[in-house]
């Protein structure tokens, strides 16, 4: 077998042996008795977010599968975190990373991909960066990761620690071991693709509810079974929803799905903010939505039980946006419903989400 190959898997393996696992946070709200929530907190990894595990993988992949050597270029179309936690890969194994982004990307975007040692290349708008990314890579010989496609299958999904092996490990020893639920929302769909898949090969029984954001197609591709659906309008939670519904979603492995208005992902981030001590990015505003929502579910129906989602990100990353009031005056609208209702859990328990 080829000695660069095999150096670079180890130097991946040897970097995870090193990393500790991210914390699973409880979240201790009094007035809100029988049903407890857990956050597993993605955003403590190196780069920053739950994309460091996407990263690992698909660089293992793509290694394995012989795609990338010494000295090939490896590409991704990604202007958020993919593109961050790839270039930490990229040169922790030697190899140049190229970042396909549009022009319009946040300059602190483009300064985590070049502090890791990646180059930006930009194309006007997102629709463009799939096929400069192909065309790239054809260019100079490289591989282009294209995350979209492959993040459902770089996961071991019986367990070799991944995310959903974590959380039921973590939850062995709570009141509730085995979640009624687990909440996420898909930007890949990578991640509700290896918890459905791993509460299946365990049998457990938890429901896999995702939560999509406005403008995005994944509501309705698993609702209708259709998947040539397409939007024009693009999402404004980063991270999730798709205009298309892309190869890695998998829409068999979720058994619920829940459209989250955007306004009430935003109000969920800024709630969080006092009881976890700091910021969440809205995507993780977006999966509690969804969580609090179950839990008002449970309590009506006088169940008793755990509940589980992720934090994805940290909220730094998103100063000038999502915790910028006139950003969000522009860009999403109104969120006193929202956060009427959340002030309410306080005083009416879960039923204020009803
Ligand atoms: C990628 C991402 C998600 C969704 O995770 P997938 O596994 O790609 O579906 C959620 N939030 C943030 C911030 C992300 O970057």
């Amino acid at each position: 077998m080829n000695a660069w190959i095999q150096q670079a898997v180890a130097l991946i393996k040897a970097d995870a042996q090193r990393s500790a696992d991210t914390h699973l946070i409880k979240l201790t709200l009094p007035v809100l008795s029988g049903v407890d929530l857990y956050l597993k907190d993605e955003s403590s990894h190196p780069t920053g977010s739950l994309k460091h595990r996407l990263a690992r993988s698909l660089f293992l992949y793509a290694l394995c599968n012989g795609q990338i050597s010494q000295n090939t270029t490896v590409i991704e179309a990604s202007s958020g975190s993919t593109a961050v936690s790839e270039a930490y890969f990229a040169r922790m194994i030697g190899v140049p990373f190229v970042a396909v982004m549009p022009r319009k990307t946040a300059k602190a975007k483009i300064q985590q991909v070049e502090f890791y040692g990646g180059r930006c290349h930009f194309v006007d708008c997102a629709t463009q960066m799939h096929a400069a990314a192909v065309a790239l890579a054809k260019e100079c010989h490289g591989h282009f990761m294209d995350q979209f496609r492959y993040a459902e299958r770089a996961t071991d999904w019986r367990g070799n620690s991944n995310i959903a092996e974590s959380i039921f490990r973590q939850m062995q020893l709570e009141q509730h071991p085995v979640p009624a639920a687990i909440v996420m929302s898909a930007g890949t769909g990578g991640t509700t693709a290896t918890l459905g898949r791993y509460i299946r090969y365990r049998g457990f029984n938890t429901s896999l509810l995702a939560v999509d954001p406005e403008n995005s197609v994944f509501y309705d591709v698993w609702q209708t079974g259709d998947t040539s659906i397409e939007i024009q309008q693009s999402g404004r939670i980063e991270g999730i929803g798709r205009p298309k519904a892309e190869e890695s979603f998998q829409p068999h492995v979720i058994d619920r799905m829940m459209t989250v208005p955007d306004a009430a992902s935003v109000a969920a981030m800024y709630w969080l903010e006092p009881l976890l001590g700091r910021k969440v990015g809205a995507s993780t505003g977006t999966n509690l939505w969804g969580m609090l929502t179950l839990a008002a579910e449970m309590q009506q129906r006088d169940e008793h039980g755990s509940l589980v989602t992720l934090i994805c990100d940290s909220g730094e990353r998103y100063l000038d946006s999502y915790y910028d009031a006139a950003w969000v005056a522009q860009n999403i609208g109104e969120l006193e419903v929202y956060q009427q209702q959340l002030a309410g859990l306080f005083t009416h328990g879960y039923r204020a989400m009803m």
